[in-house]
């Protein structure tokens, strides 16, 4: 096994949302990724600019972060070109790891866009390393710069950021201060692709909670009703936990509920409703082992949002009378 550390570099529409292309909002203009062997000691590194063919100017924002000039693109080759090269040297037993969770996204999104067969199997799990520095390193929920991880390991910073493959570089060096063990631990799921059918439904479950993501369904009202995305399975023995508060709305597409394992104690359920691009809508749901004051602080904010929501209707009321 290999793990691919990669880096992309991508540009936008320059003349603006209006006018760009609604099939590519994002163009790769580099591919940068560093290989690793089981033990995290690098092996091969491999760098290529891409000529871009969607928008041939770069986006001011791109200026600003990308280091690539005009003449950089003098002699490159196209996206299909560069990305069969590139899966070919990744091989067949490569696992993904990146800086946050955009870059297998876009990967993908530009793949289709040439009609090229994707190479990743599904469902595709890969290795957030933004996400492991935090749970390792800071409370689980920030997401910080790769150069704040660089700098609070104290890693030397020889070569300038925002080039793909020093990304890739650095973020390679972020985890060899990780065991192999830490990193495979906590796998993260892509979700360009998701579940098509029942069949598909993704089950994860990870040291301090569970993750499952539905197949599609016409509408929230119809996810909602599913008793597999409603369902509170114990994050510890999978036994279901009894809801000692239903599933409540918290806002944008969110909703949280409360359980309890006779075994276990309390579990935090959330769900988050997700668009498709076809506009049907999927699941993704956690549950997590919580404390008792944990617990008492979802019976709290379940009471104030059914507050504001009577304050809101009494608003109302007085405003028609
Ligand atoms: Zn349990």
């Amino acid at each position: 096994m290999n793990y691919i550390v990669l880096d992309l570099e991508w540009n936008q529409c320059p003349a603006g949302k209006a006018a760009e292309n609604a099939l590519l909002r994002f163009e790769i203009i580099e591919i940068g990724a560093v290989k690793l062997n089981e033990t995290l000691a690098e092996t091969d590194r491999f760098r290529e600019i891409i000529r871009p063919q969607v928008y041939r100017e770069l986006h001011y924002k791109t200026k600003e972060i990308v280091s690539l000039r005009a003449i950089d693109f003098k002699g490159a080759r196209s996206f299909p070109d560069v990305a069969r090269d590139f899966f070919a040297w990744c091989g067949e037993d490569a696992v993904f790891c990146t800086w946050g969770s955009a870059d297998l996204n876009e990967l993908q999104n530009n793949l289709a866009y040439y009609k090229m067969p994707s190479p990743f199997l599904f469902p595709l799990l890969y290795y957030d390393i933004q996400k492991i520095f935090s749970i390792f390193y800071e409370d689980r929920k920030s997401r910080r710069s790769l150069e704040y991880a660089v700098d609070y390991l104290n890693i030397p910073k020889s070569i300038a950021f925002h080039s793909a493959l020093s990304d890739a570089h650095y973020t390679s060096l972020v985890m060899q201060r990780l065991t192999p063990g830490q990193i495979l631990a906590n796998s993260s799921v892509d979700y360009y692709q998701t579940p098509e059918n029942r069949r598909q439904e993704i089950y994860l479950s990870y040291e301090t909670y569970s993750k499952f993501v539905s197949r599609p369904f016409r509408d929230k009202i119809q996810a909602m009703k599913d008793r597999v995305v409603i369902s509170t399975p114990c994050c510890k023995c999978r036994k279901n936990a009894q809801k000692r508060i239903r599933w409540f709305p918290v806002g944008g597409s969110n909703y949280f509920c409360l359980a309890h394992c006779p075994e276990h104690g309390y579990m935090k359920g959330k769900i988050r409703l997700r668009h498709r691009k076809d506009n049907l809508c999927y699941a993704i749901k956690t549950v997590k082992a919580i404390s008792p004051e944990e617990a008492y602080e979802i019976r709290e904010k379940k009471e104030v949002l059914r507050l504001k929501r009577r304050l809101r209707r009494k608003f109302n009321n007085d405003k028609t009378l």
